[in-house]
């Protein structure tokens, strides 16, 4: 059983500056670091962490061939990476010295999807195998159906989420990974709990994973309904928290843990992953959940 991941890859320039700029205003930065970025990437790296053989499907400009580089190093079978004529997707991020940031976004690459490159990418995956999405790429409809026409299981993470996801043929989703702000903003209910269930009344053959931040993560499943405490650890930075718990709680599946481990698994790992400062080199090996 193979994971296709089609998702984006980005690079993050993040600026120290004293004070954020203002209309009109020039000013020099005081540093700046780049790092790989991308729920796609990141969710790439978890999986192959965790242990599956991951392929990532997805392009990158001229400038990101080091994304590449990170994915094969990490193990992932980068061959149905792109290059694009367009720039690499990228955050253009401001640090102040209060440590408030403000964050610009350019899609690029991540937006450059086409039919041809959509059924090159696919080539190959059948029944048994996994497709995962994010929201930050573009034709995730073209995507989803193709993938569910060869008989892929499909997993989403809605994120960010944004007015175009009620759009995308949701019904042959089969596995929904979500946090509790984005499962209530799919549905409109405030409280996570039964955004969870609305959903699973709305997706019954779903599985639906709400994760909760330092609550933990439900999953909605025929009507019943999984709980999972967080651990407890000293949080330092929870960026990538929910693409590390997306790539365990998969991996476990794919292992063949029931949801409750695979539950488990995701929280073990995404704990790891909160007592680290940065993203993707925050994911933790294998090694390390065990
Ligand atoms: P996202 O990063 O997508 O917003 P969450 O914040 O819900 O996702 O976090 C995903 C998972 O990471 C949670 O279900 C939990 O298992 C773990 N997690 C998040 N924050 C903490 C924390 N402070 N302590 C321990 N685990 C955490």
């Amino acid at each position: 059983m193979r994971v296709l991941n089609f998702g984006s890859l980005n690079i993050d320039y993040v600026y120290r500056v004293d004070n954020f700029l203002k209309p009109g205003e020039t000013k020099a930065a005081q540093s700046l670091t780049v790092f790989a970025g991308g729920k796609g990437l990141n969710q790439s790296l978890a999986l192959a962490r965790a242990g599956v053989d991951v392929a990532h499907a997805g392009k990158v400009g001229a400038e990101g061939a080091f994304l590449v580089e990170k994915l094969r190093a990490a193990g992932v079978d980068t061959s149905r990476i792109g290059i694009s004529g367009q720039a690499n997707g990228h955050a253009i991020i401001q640090v102040d010295d209060s440590g408030r940031n403000c964050i610009l976004l350019f899609g690029g690459a991540n937006k450059d999807m086409d039919n041809d490159f959509i059924a090159r990418s696919l080539a190959g995956f059948g029944a048994g195998d996994v497709l995962l999405l994010q929201n930050e790429i573009s034709s995730i409809g073209a995507i989803i159906t193709a993938a569910k026409n060869q008989g892929m299981t499909i997993a989403m993470n809605p994120a960010p989420f944004d007015g175009e996801i009620a759009k995308y043929p949701l019904d042959m989703i089969d596995i929904f990974i979500l946090n509790e702000i984005e499962a209530s903003d799919l549905v409109d209910e405030s409280d996570p709990e039964k955004a969870a269930a609305v959903l699973g009344n709305r997706f019954p053959e779903a599985k639906i994973v709400v994760t909760l931040g330092a609550e933990g993560s439900l999953c909605v499943e025929s009507g019943a309904t999984f709980r999972q405490k967080a651990y407890k650890v000293k949080a330092v930075d929870t960026t990538a928290a929910g693409d590390t718990f997306t790539g365990y709680f998969l991996a476990g599946l794919i292992e063949g843990m029931d949801v409750g481990r695979a539950l488990d698994l995701g929280a073990k790992a995404a704990a790891i992953c909160v007592t680290r400062m940065g993203a993707a080199d925050s994911v933790p090996l294998r090694s390390e959940v065990r």
